[in-house]
């Protein structure tokens, strides 16, 4: 087609697109207000009023779409005539990807690949030899000499920074901690730190400190604001924890650092400047990017591979700037500091020999509470020893200085729960103390020391380096995985405790059924599900949050005063979302989420995320009802007979949830549907119900769904006799609520699944009156089982049931096969597996073989099919769904496992692939990111295994698979074309890290996975991948459909009368790159717990893969432009002001005054990749 006949289709096509949504949106006015008319009339001349003013409000609402429809018009039509640029799912040619043209809309993300320069950490895994050579005192590192005239013309500055680290939670208990420890820290801190000004700290964990706050009186608060401005107490970080960076999501990671620095602007008015993380087990660069989005400047790290600080230290490397691998500019760099030894505490940081530093820990001075097991005990420091002691100080300062490009020096003085007794104060400042006087009383040692805090020793640093002109290296990549001695990696806390990654199993209820697992537990008699990832414990605060500023605008829209509903618990609700942060927040903590806390410690945190999560269930249920009403006048509060409820309920903390059953009758139930993303999708979603005859209608358009009746089993061969799943597919606009009838149909009307159940060498035979079940007969038991839909079509094993081969309309079939294995850790006296390390058996995994062969059972429905296996120790599906758009192009995945019965084993999934990805493959860092990982024969099985907190791809020139999943877990490709995937760990012992526990509170634990193979058009040149990718678009929708499903919520019996509408706040969806990541309320600054007019807006753009065009094309568009119009993105939805601010909402980080955008057209700009954060009042 010529160019200029394209553009008039094109353009024509827009043209009817949008008189099309005119006449639809004049339509769905006259419709309900004719609905409006026929109801009975109430007679009040003022509900005639307001039915006037909504009236007028609609067209005035009208006549400003219309006004943009044709300001878009235009715009579309400049630019079509400018360049080539197309609303891309309308004009993707199919073809294009695979002629090797880029994805039209793909230029930014490509440019971004291209811009590659300073140090690529996985350059230096390829040249490093990993030979861990025994260094003298300084054991992994090498032996450091100077001449003694360095420091001559600039002394060595020295900042010795007292710091104390307190877990939220391990050993013991948050509140434990705080109680035995933390409190009594702070308090000494206030009084010792004033005793001297030259004395210092900073502290990290707003968690404890916010608690602390609540406790000490206003002399002590205003003795803190002094300590603070005067830079004796510095704030390091901010965030509420210091998060794991391996198995959180980026959600929850910023959403704990945004709590602790709000509190911070509230309470103390400060703003950090420098992270501190001395103890997450790894560092990803998804942190850097949040520190760097909050306003930070710098950073400090701890816990990388022991190879790779001493490559950094030969290198003079401890020292960079971090740059994000998508990042062509200098935009995300901050300055990183890498500390060169072993560990954070005292023996390990003032120089290279322990058994030298281990002397200057004077909480280790004989009678103490602790030694050096050096056997070198400390002493104090008197006139007599002063000059020798300080002698030997300075000589490891020294050492420790030359590893670094400046004469700056930074030595912490700390350890885990430090400065408890007044006492440590005072040896550790009163001795340090003297050996500074001494330092500067003898300018000849070039030496200026002092206590310092992090920011005191960047603010030197910086000065240094540009007094000197010297440039930090810059650095791309991540650190993980983390080994801190031999073959010590620190990869089973990927998996550690994935029951407990999903959070407890009392949580698990709240989730939804689409992605349920039945089965039927035999000590409690009861079918139940279990589903609840960290994530969905994320998601759950984020669904919330949108949910409730959505119903907070909406109210104030309807008032013409901006006044809230009357009786709306709108303040109640704002605390119940600020606990429900703040739990979300504490349980990213670096022994949480990671699964290496004691066993109480985990029941802890469960119990507080169970009940913020069902505090937060009723915001929902609220703010949902409250939208949904036709009348608003109607809306009646009552905590105790809610309008609408989850459709699972848990009765207790530690009873099963349960599915609620629906009866169901010739009067309609009404289900209602929330859609957490900005997509309009097209979704399956389940209930149970007491009828197997059921059907579904769309309350609004009376339109009947589609429908399908499956059984439920009670056990893997015997199905329900009195409960049914109902399946039916739900078209969901945008963040909206749909309210669907449930009723009860006529006998066999309900189209139901029919069943296939096989078990070699021993037949089964099931009988059931409401499904037809067969079995295989004669040559059909050795042919494969076969699936298919319109997209794909998939083998699987008649023996196993497990996935062989799958083929895309396209004609591309791939060898994609499941299987099954076991780990087993060492033998001997060696250290073992526990709930950090992964030492897995010599001999490697085991393919799992189980004793019988597994029942396998064949469902074949009109919305899905799948293919289920019962296996001794899991129970595998694999599910097709008859959709027509890309939801259909996936396969789901789910696994339910129980090795209880276990003894220091690990299950682990593997797919093995003929994808020829040599030896890469790609993980992503905390959802946020891709990073390609190269598997390397010469380190040790366990080191090859990385985080993979939701995605995971391999690729070859023609195709791509995708795994993305709701849980973390660990991964590896440890041959070609394979993955392994960890599902669960049960180890009897402790590793020797501090925790003094084995892992063996093993849960019946589930996950979920979607996998996606998509042809790789002529873009693709590299056989593994470039050093930098992105997931392609129809991965980031189906990852977006897994981790943020749909809620169901039903109204309860008596409440049928009220007349729902549905609310769709959006017209269209956003596009298909950019993610609502959050629409957070914030609290008023007058009035404490209470929320304002303000909402922070937070947008990701996502960066895409640019080779192939999604095939089937999505629903949503996308496009090369920067800029965007915000106004059109969330119409209808109206912001009175956009402000764009620091990604945690510090005023310090608004833009100016002048920069606030109040009228429309309000433009932002969202670069691919970047999270931009607005300050918005919406209308
Ligand atoms: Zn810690």
């Amino acid at each position: 087609m010529k160019r200029s006949r394209m553009l008039a289709v094109l353009v024509g096509g827009i043209f009817c697109v949008a008189v099309m949504s005119l006449y639809r949106m004049l339509d769905l006015m006259q419709g309900s207000e004719s609905k409006r008319y026929g109801e009975p009339p109430g007679g009040q001349v003022d509900e005639d009023l307001a039915h006037l003013q909504q009236k007028i409000d609609g067209l005035e609402r009208l006549l400003s779409d219309n006004n943009r429809l044709v300001a878009m018009l235009r715009d579309t039509l400049l630019q079509s005539k400018a360049s080539a640029w197309k609303r891309a799912n309308n004009s993707i040619d199919s073809a294009l990807g695979r002629r090797g043209e880029a994805l039209p809309g793909c230029r930014l993300a490509k440019e971004m690949k291209d811009g590659v320069d300073g140090v690529q950490l996985l350059d230096v895994y390829d040249l490093l030899p990993f030979d861990n050579p025994d260094g003298g005192p300084w054991k992994q590192g090498f032996e450091i000499t100077y001449k003694g005239d360095e420091w001559s013309e600039q002394p060595l500055e020295l900042f010795l920074i007292p710091h104390s680290h307190n877990d939220p939670g391990w050993i013991k208990t948050f509140d434990a901690y705080y109680h035995d420890q933390t409190r009594h820290i702070l308090d000494n801190m206030v009084v010792k730190l004033s005793e001297d000004n030259r004395r210092k700290l900073i502290w990290a964990e707003i968690s404890y400190f916010s608690k602390w706050w609540n406790d000490i009186d206003d002399q002590k608060r205003a003795a803190v604001k002094r300590l603070v401005e005067a830079g004796q107490l510095e704030l390091v970080t901010g965030g509420w924890v210091m998060p794991d960076e391996a198995n959180s999501h980026y959600f929850a990671m910023l959403d704990q650092l945004m709590e602790g620095h709000q509190w911070l602007q509230k309470h103390l008015g400060v703003k950090p400047r420098s992270g501190w993380a001395i103890d997450p087990f790894g560092h990803s660069p998804s942190m850097a990017y949040l520190l760097k989005g909050a306003g930070l400047h710098n950073m400090l790290i701890q816990r990388v591979h022991y190879s790779i600080k001493k490559h950094f230290a030969q290198q003079q490397t401890l020292e960079f700037l971090w740059r994000q691998s998508w990042d062509s500019s200098s935009r995300s760099d901050i300055t990183c500091h890498m500390m060169p030894f072993y560990s954070y505490d005292v023996p390990h940081t003032c120089g290279p020999n322990p058994a030298v530093c281990c002397q200057f820990d004077f909480q280790r001075l004989p009678g103490r509470r602790t030694f050096c097991p050096w056997k070198i005990p400390p002493k104090p420091i008197t006139d007599q020893n002063v000059h020798e002691r300080a002698l030997l100080l300075l000589d490891q300062y020294r050492q420790k200085s030359r590893l670094f490009r400046s004469s700056v020096l930074l030595v912490p003085l700390g350890d885990d729960f430090r400065y408890v007794e007044s006492s440590e104060w005072d040896v550790q400042f009163n001795n340090y103390q003297k050996l500074f006087d001494y330092f500067n009383q003898h300018p000849e040692l070039h030496i200026k020391a002092r206590f310092g805090t992090l920011s005191d020793y960047f603010q030197a640093l910086h000065r240094r380096l540009s007094t000197t002109r010297t440039t930090l290296p810059k650095l791309r990549g991540d650190f993980f995985s983390y080994a801190d001695r031999d073959d010590h990696y620190w990869t089973g806390y990927f998996t550690s405790r994935p029951f407990y990654k999903r959070l407890d199993r009392k949580l698990e209820a709240t989730l939804r059924y689409r992605r349920s697992v039945w089965l039927h537990d035999t000590h409690h008699d009861v079918v139940f599900i279990f589903m609840v990832t960290v994530y969905e414990s994320s998601f759950c605060v984020r669904a919330t949050e949108i949910l409730f500023s959505l119903t907070l605008a909406e109210m104030r829209r309807s008032h013409s005063d901006g006044r809230l509903a009357e009786n709306f618990p709108a303040r109640e609700y704002f605390q119940w979302l600020t606990t429900g942060r703040r739990n979300l927040a504490l349980f990213q903590h670096h022994d949480a989420v990671a699964g290496t806390e004691r066993e109480h410690v985990v029941v802890d945190y469960g119990t507080r995320l169970f009940q913020s999560i069902l505090n937060l269930h009723q915001v929902l249920q609220s703010s949902a009802h409250w939208l949904l009403l036709l009348d608003k006048s109607q809306y009646h509060h009552d905590q105790s007979k809610p309008f609408l409820q989850m459709d699972e309920v848990i009765s207790a903390q530690d009873a099963l949830p349960q599915k609620t059953t629906l009866s169901l009758s010739y009067e309609p139930r009404s289900l209602i549907i929330f859609n957490p993303t900005e997509q309009l999708r097209t979704s399956v979603i389940s209930v149970v119900v007491d009828s197997p005859d059921a059907q579904v209608i769309d309350a609004e358009t009376g339109r009947q769904m589609s429908t399908q009746i499956s059984a439920v089993w009670a056990e893997p061969s015997r199905p329900s006799t009195d409960t049914f799943q109902l399946s039916f597919v739900a078209e969901l606009p945008p963040l909206s609520l749909v309210v669907y009838h449930v009723t009860k149909a006529s006998s066999g009307s309900t189209p139901r699944v029919r069943y296939t159940v096989h078990r070699r060498g021993n037949p089964l035979d099931i009988h059931t009156e409401h499904f037809q079940v067969s079995s295989l007969q004669g040559s059909e038991a050795d042919a494969p089982l076969s699936l298919s839909n319109k997209h794909v079509q998939i083998w699987s094993s008649p023996e196993t049931g497990l996935l062989e081969k799958l083929r895309l309309q396209s004609g591309l079939v791939r060898k994609i096969q499941v299987q099954f294995l076991w780990y087993g850790t060492r033998t001997g006296s060696r250290d073992k597996s526990g709930a950090y390390l992964f030492l897995p058996a010599d001999e490697g995994a085991q393919l799992y073989i189980s004793s019988e062969p597994p029942l396998v059972r064949i469902s074949r429905g009109p919305i899905f099919s799948d293919i289920t296996s019962h296996f001794p120790h899991f129970t595998h599906t694999v599910r097709l769904f008859h959709l027509d758009g890309h939801a259909g192009k996936s396969l789901e995945i789910s696994n339910l496992v129980d090795i209880r019965s276990q003894v220091n084993r690990e299950l682990v999934m593997k797919i093995v692939s003929d994808v020829a990805s040599g030896n890469r493959f790609y993980s992503d860092l905390n959802g946020f990111q891709m990073q390609q990982r190269r598997t390397l024969a010469k380190l040790p099985l366990q080191a090859n295994f990385y985080p993979m907190t939701s995605a995971v791809f391999l690729q070859d020139s023609t195709s791509r698979l995708s795994l993305l999943s709701a849980q973390s877990q660990g991964v590896a490709s440890l041959k070609p074309g394979e993955l392994e995937l960890v599902l669960d760990r049960r180890l009897q012992q402790d590793d020797n890290r501090g925790l003094g526990q084995g892992v063996t509170d093993n849960k019946l634990t589930a996950s979920l996975y979607h996998l996606l193979l998509e042809d790789r058009g002529g873009g693709a040149k590299e056989v593994g991948g470039a050093s930098v990718d992105h997931l392609s678009l129809l991965a980031h929708l189906a990852s977006l459909s897994l981790c943020h499903p749909p809620m169901t919520m039903v109204a309860t019996s008596n409440s049928q009368l009220l007349k729902l509408r549905p609310f769709q706040p959006l017209h269209s969806s956003l596009p298909c790159d950019i993610h609502l990541l959050n629409l957070r309320t914030l609290e008023d600054t007058q009035e404490a717990d209470t929320p304002s007019q303000e909402t922070a807006l937070f947008l990701h753009r996502k960066g895409f893969d640019c080779s192939t065009a999604p095939e089937p094309a999505p629903q949503c568009t996308w496009s090369e432009h920067e800029e965007v119009n915000l106004d059109d993105l969330f119409s209808p939805l109206q912001f009175q002001s956009v402000r764009r601010s620091g990604l945690t909402l510090l005023r310090a980080d608004d833009e100016p005054e002048s920069a606030q955008q109040r009228h429309p057209p309000r433009i932002a700009q969202l670069r691919p990749m970047e999270i931009s954060a607005f300050r918005v009042q919406m209308d």
